[in-house]
């Protein structure tokens, strides 16, 4: 019987404790190559770039979390996504979400483009994609929810499309983790992580995944990271493994405290609206429920002023101010300058990133510890801007 996903995050289908000595950690082989015992005789292993066996168990279990055939380990999110846009040839025309990592959006903006990709950027979580579909349009890429707007599109009702037109659909599912959706079951054809998040956890590694239910894309991945070389190291693979192992409660207790803060933040004077897929008021909850096990840990929220922003991120001590997201550290962002800094104006306007907006990844600390230490900024801040 198919085992449930806070089991599959600690044992993988493939667990032979034999092959390594019984070792319940699975060993990192910190190895560059692997010796032949003659011509034709490979163990299975060359070369590290394109086999290794610790990041191999690590794509047993990544695959194994989101259901999909294969899944492969890149040194970043960035890289995974790279690898994706190689799938296409110049003159391929790709639908995007309006809405995106703004790491996501400038690759298309200058090295896909330079490779003869052409984007669209549509809001997929309310229009129909149907009208932007040309003869040349081979993919749509999309998050849901989105970073930072936490814009929910249907996937379902988006994979009827795509899969009526013969389109690929790639979500980056990074916001919710395998652990809370899983968009392959519901006809994606790609899902990419940035492995740097929730599923390592722990804000000490970098890493990126590529997961596909196709075999055929599968190879493509694959023959990719063989000939470009952005493969995980072992010693990172390792790292995000045992980050997985808590994936499950982590996502829980992180999901938790968001609520309590989406609360408070809620009641707070100096906050102006809170955008948290959770709320019922959000109108992208009832697909939430539909689609997903749960809404995240993710909160992006305007305050009253860019002042009362940026004093914020100056006087937060607990909760960090940094990029980043998923880890068990509290941290808190400022999409303008940081995630989206190169995103251009008059997206970030069209797409309600003011420099009033603040994100923040809830962490797995004691969420009143977390609540006093807003609590205590936020009336900080308002007595020193004088309000
Ligand atoms: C961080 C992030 C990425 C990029 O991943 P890296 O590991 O930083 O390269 C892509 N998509 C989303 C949604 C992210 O949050």
């Amino acid at each position: 019987m198919e085992k449930s996903i806070e089991t599959k995050c600690i044992h993988s289908e493939n667990e032979n404790r034999d092959a390594v000595y019984g070792a319940i950690s699975y060993p990192i082989f910190q190895t560059a190559t692997f010796a032949h015992k003659g011509v034709g005789m490979s163990t299975g292993y060359d070369y590290s770039r394109a086999q290794n066996p610790t990041r191999e168990q690590l794509d047993h279990i990544v695959a194994g979390l989101e259901n999909g055939v294969a899944s492969f380990s890149f040194a970043s999110g960035m890289a995974a996504i790279t690898a994706v846009m190689e799938l296409f040839e110049p003159g391929t025309h790709v639908i995007a979400d309006n809405d995106l990592y703004g790491g996501s959006i400038r690759l298309f903006r200058t090295i896909s483009k330079k490779n003869g990709i052409e984007f669209t950027s549509v809001d997929c979580s309310k229009e129909d994609i149907s009208g932007y579909i040309k003869e040349n349009t081979k993919a749509v890429f999309i998050e849901t929810p989105t970073n930072p707007m936490m814009n929910v599109t249907d996937l379902e009702a988006l994979a009827k499309i795509t899969k009526k037109n013969g389109l690929l659909l790639i979500v980056d599912n990074t916001f919710l983790s395998p652990y809370f959706q899983n968009p392959l079951d519901l006809g994606a054809d790609i899902v990419v992580h940035s492995g740097t998040k929730f599923l390592s956890g722990h804000n000490d590694a970098l890493a990126g995944f590529v997961i596909t239910s196709s075999q055929e894309i599968a190879d493509r991945i694959g023959f990719n990271l063989l000939t470009t070389g952005s493969s995980l190291s072992p010693f990172d693979s390792w790292l995000v493994m045992r980050g997985i192992k808590t994936l499950a409660v982590r996502m829980e207790r992180a999901q938790e405290n968001a609520i309590d803060i989406v609360k408070w933040l809620g009641n707070s004077k100096y906050v102006k609206n809170v955008i948290y897929p959770g709320l019922e008021t959000h109108p992208g909850h009832e697909i939430m429920k539909k689609q997903a096990r749960g809404f995240g840990a993710m909160i992006t929220f305007e305050v009253i002023s860019k002042e009362f922003a940026l004093e914020v991120l100056k006087k937060v001590r607990l909760i960090k101010f940094a990029e980043s997201l998923g880890g068990v550290e509290s941290l808190i962002t400022y999409p303008v300058t940081q995630t989206h800094a190169d995103v251009p104006k008059d997206v970030l306007e069209a797409n309600g990133i003011t420099d009033r907006i603040l994100r923040m990844s809830v962490g797995i600390e004691a969420v009143k510890d977390l609540i006093e230490e807003l609590e205590n900024v936020f009336d900080e801040v308002a007595c020193e801007l004088g309000i």
